[in-house]
């Protein structure tokens, strides 16, 4: 009997110990935070973003959100081409801010990258070498710090514009969307400094096979046009604007339409000669280093027909799918979002609430043709800025327009946005997906059974 009760008990604490497995094997371990971080090195300025994603949801879309986001002090890092070491230098406070949000035994497996964009591009059009001490000055900073390094690198302009375009389809959910039937993929316009691009869908397969990225994501195939336009940014557009105006005037005081009433610039003609976008022809410009001013005369239209003279449309008369330059573009289609320096210009003029292209005009008409004592005025704004919105709200009239060619109706799809949810839009986040490996190929096993 003795016997039979220790049997039962020993039968009870192996069922006991059986169920206790089970329950242990129940148990999930809760998924821990992983970090990445991304330097933008644009042409004018740096910015440092730090992103955070749960491990487990690693290959699933619209999971990573913005930790951090931090602005280098000072110009971009192709501005220290004279003194390389002070490019890597200039990025030590954002790092020493990033550590702070990452915890310290995690930041040893943070993948850190930096990618540089137009105003590196055009430094190593102009001296290769000097392009290479730069990546090589940030490059050896970050390995300085307690993270995993993973290069500096120049990314080329539809590297530049097809993240972007990942970015924001990311950021909306756009890619499982399509799984759902919808196909409410966005396009992306980027307008940079030094650079701009266009990356979106087109409705009917491209013909210019330079001009697309096949991706595969999520289990489906993208077809995506992306352009970037070299020296057509805002900052090298209104330079060609203002060596344009001194090589047809020619004279020591210059009339700029673009400038407001009654201010004045200065600019010395050896500036010009800083740049790939502005350096090449005139003798007078080339040589020499005589100082013109620059006066505003506040004039929509003669701004807005000066800007029209930077774009070559006659060399798309042959041919409707062009913008300028003989570049192909086939039609846009579908809704886009603006962002970057297309929405800094218009978020100034209180034109990203979905304003109509009559009252964009108009707005632009009548912001261009204020005094300087009038346009001076909002202290919250860089005075610097202020005196150039004029020309780069005409620019962006006239890229989106007459360039890209979207009119009265399409306008109304163009969303003048920064951030999107979790995140600032740019081509950083779309960047660090991909070199991570985060977007799969294939569908995740949750939705499988939408692939056809
Ligand atoms: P990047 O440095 O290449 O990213 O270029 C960004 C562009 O946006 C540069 O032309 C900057 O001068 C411009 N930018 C940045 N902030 C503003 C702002 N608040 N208003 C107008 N333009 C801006």
């Amino acid at each position: 009997f003795t016997n039979a009760i220790i049997g039962a008990l020993v039968a009870l604490s192996i069922i006991a110990l059986v169920l206790s497995l089970v329950d242990i094997e129940d148990v999930t371990l809760p998924p821990t935070v992983k970090y990445g971080m991304v330097f933008d090195a644009g042409s004018s300025h740096t910015s440092l973003f730090v992103y955070e994603w749960d491990s487990d949801k690693e290959n699933d879309t619209g999971v990573v959100s913005q930790t951090l986001s931090c602005e280098v002090q000072g110009q971009g890092i192709s501005s220290y081409a004279n003194d390389p070491p002070k490019a890597g230098d200039s990025l030590r406070e954002c790092l020493d801010k990033a550590l702070k949000v990452v915890p310290a035994a995690k930041q040893r497996d943070v993948p850190a990258y930096l990618g540089a964009t137009a105003g590196m591009r055009l430094l190593r059009e102009q001296n290769s070498s000097v392009a290479d001490q730069v990546l090589a000055e940030v490059a050896k900073t970050m390995r300085e710090y307690p993270v995993a390094f993973k290069g500096a690198q120049i990314l080329t302009g539809e590297e530049e514009g097809a993240y972007g375009w990942i970015t924001i389809n990311y950021l909306l959910d756009s890619f499982t969307k399509v799984g759902e039937g919808q196909t409410n993929i966005l396009g992306a316009l980027d307008l940079g400094g030094a650079s701009t691009q266009i990356s979106f869908m087109p409705r009917s397969s491209v013909i210019n096979w330079n001009d697309t990225s096949k991706l595969t994501l999520y289990g489906y195939n993208y077809n995506i046009y992306t352009h970037s336009y070299l020296c057509y940014g805002q900052n090298e557009m209104l330079k060609r604007l203002a060596k344009e105006l001194i090589e047809s005037f020619s004279s020591t005081r210059i009339d700029h339409p673009c400038y407001p009433k009654d201010y004045n610039e200065t600019v010395s003609l050896s500036s010009f000669r800083t740049s790939p976008c502005t350096n090449q022809s005139d003798p007078r410009l080339t040589h020499g280093n005589r100082n013109v001013t620059l006066e505003g005369r506040g004039n929509a239209s003669g701004c807005l027909a000066a800007i029209k003279k930077l774009f070559n449309f006659s060399a798309c008369s042959q041919s409707q799918d062009c913008t300028f330059d003989g570049v192909y573009q086939p039609p846009v289609s579908g809704q886009f979002i603006a962002f970057s320096a297309f929405y800094y210009n218009f978020k100034f003029l209180n034109l990203t609430e979905g304003q109509s292209l009559a009252t964009v005009r108009e707005t632009i008409k009548h912001f261009c043709t204020r005094s300087w004592e009038d346009v001076r005025s909002p202290q919250w704004e860089n005075p610097e800025r202020l005196p150039k919105y004029c020309a780069n709200a005409n620019y962006i009239l006239t890229l989106l327009l007459d360039a890209y060619k979207f009119n009265e109706t399409s306008w109304n799809n163009i969303f003048f946005q920064m951030k999107a949810g979790r995140a600032d839009i740019g081509w950083t986040l779309g960047y660090m997906l991909n070199l991570t490996n985060m977007i799969p190929a294939e569908a995740p096993v949750q939705m499988k059974g939408h692939v056809p």
